[in-house]
């Protein structure tokens, strides 16, 4: 058993993964069962945790419904029963290398690793060639994703996670880039992309040395006019903008992008008020606003942890609060285990509506439940009863063909359906039909009806 530091290194950052599971259930007071449990799980999801998250947001006498640590430790729940009987029968023999490896392998593979199309459909290809620009999505005409290599990990992780499979260390599951002369070369050939979104895993797991090597070459690029950072630091190491080494250096890279004339948003994932009521992260919105860069948050609702009104309504509240703007309420995606956290569509969007009419003017920035799916991200307006069925209405927000963005249409929608695929009868445009049609939904044609 590796032991935790007995005297508490101040707020220096250190990870704990599986091997301090026993000490972590010494030091809280998890029962053995308990620790066992976690650990059996999270021989195949991934589980890791610091001093911050474990001091002050995981409420210790509310264990295990506490949503804190529902967010932060596998559940036994997690995966169907009978993997979890194999994972514990390989427990009981001391997990054997070769068979443990061949099992959690086959499970992962099993909790579709990379939803929506990730890895086939918005890898850019080099221009005149078959070769992928590794690291880069580009799915949105205004938009690139870019995946710094140094970046695919974060500094805890979120059991619902779906870019888990970057973080389990099975290189055919990862895809991220090591330098950014690939980037800022796409961009040059595409002068429509005015945004880029560095993100992982969290960016911002990086020193901030390494985050600017990638990070400053995309200012001479006059085409950008927005950098925005994906990151759950405000949540698992707000120190990062506060006491880490390099804080200041991190907060002048902002301020330099700023300077420049350039939009620099911070895209933060709150998936729980407790998240941003803590000394620390209030300090790191003010630091990050004043360098001039804004605060934009959003965050999945998940079953167990936030599929409550009440507690989004005092998340936004909060956020808004701290000047930092609402900004998405996203539908769990169907990868990892999704089972157990998932959110039937017609209760998200009942959630959303009651957390939404509670709110200030000013917080009604947050737009939801919001799916990123194959086809765009697309947002559920509402359901209602038609003669014979639940029906949803729905709305793209962003999709590859930008014509049909803000276009109304509905489905049909059993009581259980979580997700985009699950949903039929479309009405909608013929235009929006076919970008529905694409990827991971085929229609059945007697499921169409043009309008
Ligand atoms: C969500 C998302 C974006 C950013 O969308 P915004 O609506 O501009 O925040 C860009 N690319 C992909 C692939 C996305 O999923
Ligand atoms: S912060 Fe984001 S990338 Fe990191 S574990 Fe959580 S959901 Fe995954």
């Amino acid at each position: 058993m590796t032991a935790l530091a007995t005297t508490r290194e101040g707020n220096r950052y250190r990870a704990y993964g599986p091997r301090q599971l026993p000490a972590i259930g010494q030091r809280y007071g998890l029962s053995a069962e308990v620790v066992e449990s976690i650990d059996v799980i999270a021989h195949v999801l991934p589980f890791r945790v610091n001093d911050h998250v474990l001091d002050n947001l995981v409420d210790w006498n509310n264990i295990p419904d506490d949503p804190m640590f529902q967010l932060l430790f596998p559940q036994a729940g997690m995966l169907a029963d009978n993997t979890t009987a194999q994972l514990r029968s390989l427990a009981r023999r001391g997990w054997p290398r070769a068979e443990t490896q061949r099992l959690t392998t086959a499970i992962r593979r099993d909790l579709n690793p990379h939803p929506s199309g990730q890895m086939e459909l918005n890898v850019p290809m080099e221009a005149g060639s078959n070769f992928a620009i590794p690291g880069l999505q580009h799915k949105y005409r205004e938009t690139v994703l870019y995946f710094p290599a140094q970046g695919q990990t974060c500094h805890a992780y979120c059991t619902y996670c779906f870019r888990w499979a970057q973080f389990v260390g099975d290189p055919e599951l990862k895809f991220a880039t090591a330098d950014p002369s690939q980037l800022v070369r796409y961009l040059g050939e595409h002068p429509a992309v005015t945004d880029v979104l560095v993100t992982g895993g969290d960016p911002l797991i990086m020193s901030t040395a390494r985050l600017t090597a990638h990070v400053e070459p995309l200012l001479g690029v006059g085409s950008v006019r927005t950098v925005r950072f994906g990151t759950k630091t405000l949540t698992f190491w707000p120190g990062r903008y506060v006491d880490d080494q390099d804080s200041a250096d991190l907060l002048g890279l902002f301020e330099k992008i700023v300077v420049s004339g350039r939009t620099c948003a911070v895209m933060a994932h709150f998936s729980h008020p407790r998240e941003i009521d803590q000394p620390l992260t209030i300090e790191a919105i003010r630091r990050i606003r004043d360098t001039g860069a804004q605060v934009f948050c959003q965050a999945p609702l998940i079953a167990r942890v936030n599929d409550d009104p009440a507690v989004w309504a005092d998340l936004w509240r909060r956020e808004a609060a701290l000047g930092a703007v609402p900004y998405y309420m996203f539908v769990e995606r169907d990868t990892g285990p999704h089972d157990y956290f998932k959110v039937p569509l017609p209760r998200a969007v009942q959630i959303f509506q009651d957390a939404y009419r509670q709110l200030p003017g000013l917080a009604r920035t947050v737009r939801g439940p919001v799916m990123s799916a194959t086809p765009g991200k697309i947002v559920v307006d509402g359901s209602y009863q038609s003669s014979s069925s639940q029906r949803l209405y729905l709305r793209f927000l962003q999709a590859r063909d930008p014509g049909i963005v803000g276009q109304p249409f509905t489905a049909r929608c059993s009581p259980h359906a979580s997700w985009f695929t699950e949903l039929d009868s479309f009405e909608a445009p013929h235009r929006v039909l076919a970008a529905l049609d694409s990827g991971d939904r085929r229609l059945p044609s007697t499921s169409r009806a043009g309008m």
